[in-house]
């Protein structure tokens, strides 16, 4: 048998054929028998099996044939790729139902899909998880195939398993450093803002609260500058990895970017929850971190929002500054959650704005008295900064002096304010009016700088003012923020000859052992529990209970923001020792106080204080928050 080719010019034909010889009666050959048969046909398809088959050897995707017998999906025929990828060898799986590969992971979406489409005679392609032979899991971009027989019936499946595990995981890195933070492995502010949307719009739909803490730490600028960027990214990732091994599922830990954290807690809605653990976390950073031999030491400050559902919730001044507690004196809780790129736009541009009052001097003073609780008389005089911009008129210090501080503004412009004071008393007492102490508000970024007493001590020498007609203010959050080094600073300041008054007190936490050893002489009771006398037993509690705890420190009490004579009966029955609020005289311009001064004693009606208060602007009404 021969295979001829023939070319008739348009087609190959191979073709078989066989020759017999035929004889005659004496075995001569007298003709040849010739038959031939065309098997171009078959050739071509043994061609296209080989070609096939050589095909699925060649694959980098592996293969597999599968027979549907009985309902079971039976493994017929795997290719050499089909090896490689899972780990198998062919005869290992032929045979085999071809369920193995989806390991403990037999419920997956995809593989519901790919059932689905079979049941309906259909193509599809899915990516699923499966596994080894040694049990690591790939990543199977998996598509299937009926094959149905000439009835119409399937009777196999193809199906071809493409391994894009590298794909998936290029795909995973991506989408991670999208969403977090390489250092600290935290959630981004990316990611922190889906999950502040989602935790938003449950506590929506459940009509519950969240509560949202924004967190920097104190002293971390130190430990880069001193210590290098290696150290401080150490310290950070130590920091970070607390914060989240404490945090619930639920909550997100995020690193909002520098060394500022942003924790989302859904399931902490109450206000004692929050301080609470506001207060656990502040202990617990504040503990020394040990890296390469080095005892690190940091504080944090921290503001916080309760969000309920709906809208955000605005507190009132009085909220605003107990629920602050241990945060940045200044920022209140709607300062807190995510800045958008408007906020900082606009951050920036009031950041300008002060640059230029500072530098054009539109910075004023208004003076608020203080009266001693028997006499009523004036015994201080505390300065309260406003701001008299060309385009907005008088604004207030809440709203300008977060930003000073986070600018840096706050140095030049604390250093204006003393001055300022300073300058102003001594100017009333040389004119002969009855002389008063003057309080000026320390912010606590300038109580961190360590030159305030050397500050002090030139002013003091500038101005010739007395240092007992000088006290500084200083907020209980920004001293306990740092008690230790706090207590130096006191130290030096007081050494001065000079007042200290804890401002705002009761909205932190001083712990009684540090209140011993700070050499202050004041607390002022911070406006909020005033308000709610009357009001609120639980802070007429507080109220007359930081009156006793002072007196038996051997501290002077007084009371801000008193208003009504209730308040004023309720504070003078506790023998709180002054007082300070619009029932004697709201904070008025300069050149209102040498008349009140003269005067000596304030009366308390009310008429009295409306018509100071016409007088004098507050910088309250025509201001605007930002
Ligand atoms: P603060 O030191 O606690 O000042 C008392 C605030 O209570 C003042 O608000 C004052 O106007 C307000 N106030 C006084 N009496 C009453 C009252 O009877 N009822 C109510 N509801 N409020 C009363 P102001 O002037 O807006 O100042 C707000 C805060 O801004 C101050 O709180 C202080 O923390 C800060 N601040 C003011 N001046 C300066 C400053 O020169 N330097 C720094 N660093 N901070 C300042
Ligand atoms: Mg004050
Ligand atoms: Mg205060």
């Amino acid at each position: 048998m021969r295979y001829l080719g023939c070319n008739n010019a348009y087609q190959l034909h191979t073709v078989v054929t066989s020759k017999l010889p035929l004889l005659d009666g004496e075995g001569q050959t007298i003709g040849v028998l010739g038959s031939y048969h065309d098997v171009t046909d078959r050739k071509r398809t043994e061609l296209a099996l080989r070609l096939q088959s050589r095909a699925l050897d060649a694959s980098v995707n592996a293969i597999v044939i599968i027979g549907v017998v009985d309902g079971a999906n039976v493994i017929e025929y795997a290719n050499p790729a089909f090896k490689r990828i899972t780990g198998y060898d062919p005869s290992e799986v032929i045979g085999h139902d071809c369920r193995f590969l989806h390991g403990p992971d037999g419920d997956q979406e995809g593989l519901t899909a790919i059932r689905r489409a079979l049941s309906a005679n259909l193509e599809a392609s899915v990516v699923v998880r499966n596994y080894r032979k040694d049990g690591t899991l790939f990543w199977n971009q998996l598509f299937v195939a009926p094959v149905p027989n000439a009835q119409g019936l399937t009777t196999h499946h193809i199906g071809i398993i493409n391994d894009v595990t590298d794909l998936i995981r290029y795909q995973e890195e991506l989408e991670y450093q999208a969403n977090y933070d390489t250092l600290t492995l935290l959630p981004n502010r990316n990611l922190l803002r889906d999950r502040l949307q989602h935790a938003i719009e449950t506590a929506r739909r459940r009509e519950t609260k969240i509560a949202v803490v924004f967190m920097d730490l104190d002293g971390f600028k130190n430990v880069n500058d001193s210590l290098g960027h290696s150290v401080g990214d150490r310290l950070l990732a130590v920091i970070a990895e607390w914060l989240a091994r404490s945090a619930r599922s639920s909550d997100t830990v995020a690193r909002h970017g520098g060394d500022e954290f942003v924790i989302v807690l859904p399931d902490l809605t109450d206000e004692a929850g929050l301080i609470a653990w506001m207060e656990r976390t502040r202990t617990a950073i504040s503990e020394p971190v040990w890296i390469d031999d080095t005892e690190l030491y940091v504080g944090c400050s921290m503001g916080a929002s309760l969000l309920s559902a709906g809208r955000r919730r605005r507190r009132n001044r009085h909220e605003e500054g107990r629920s602050r507690n241990v945060s940045r004196e200044g920022h209140g809780p709607q300062h807190v959650p995510v800045l958008s790129a408007g906020d900082e736009r606009e951050r920036r541009n009031l950041e300008r704005r002060l640059r230029r009052a500072l530098r054009d001097g539109e910075f004023l003073l208004h003076y608020q008295p203080q009266v001693d609780m028997t006499t009523r008389a004036i015994v201080g005089i505390e300065a309260l900064v406003r701001w008299h911009d060309p385009e907005q008129g008088l604004v207030s210090p809440a709203s300008f002096i977060p930003v000073a501080e986070e600018s840096g503004l706050i140095g030049p412009l604390s250093e204006w304010v003393l001055r300022e004071a300073c300058r102003q008393n001594k100017a009333w007492q040389d004119a002969g009016l009855p002389p008063a102490r003057v309080s000026v508000n320390l912010s606590a970024r300038h109580f961190q700088q360590r030159d305030i007493a050397r500050l002090v001590t030139s002013v003091l020498e500038e101005t010739g003012l007395e240092p007992r007609y000088l006290e500084l203010e200083l907020t209980e959050s920004a001293i306990m923020r740092n008690a230790e080094e706090a207590i130096t600073m006191l130290s030096e300041l007081s050494s001065l000859g000079i007042g200290i008054a804890i401002d705002d007190f009761g909205t932190g936490y001083s712990s009684l052992s540090y209140l011993k050893r700070f050499p202050v002489h004041r607390l002022k009771i911070d406006r909020s529990f005033v308000a709610d006398i009357g009001a609120s037993s639980d802070d007429e509690t507080i109220t007359s209970a930081i009156i006793a705890l002072a007196h038996s420190l051997e501290l002077q009490v007084i009371a801000e923001g008193v208003e009504t004579s209730a308040q004023h009966e309720f504070l003078r029955e506790r023998d709180c020792d002054e007082m300070q609020g619009y029932l004697f005289s709201h904070p008025m311009p300069h050149d209102a106080i040498p008349g009140l001064l003269q005067q000596g004693v304030l009366p308390t009606d009310r008429t009295f204080s409306r018509a100071t208060a016409a007088r004098a602007d507050a910088g309250r009404g025509r201001s605007r928050r930002r």
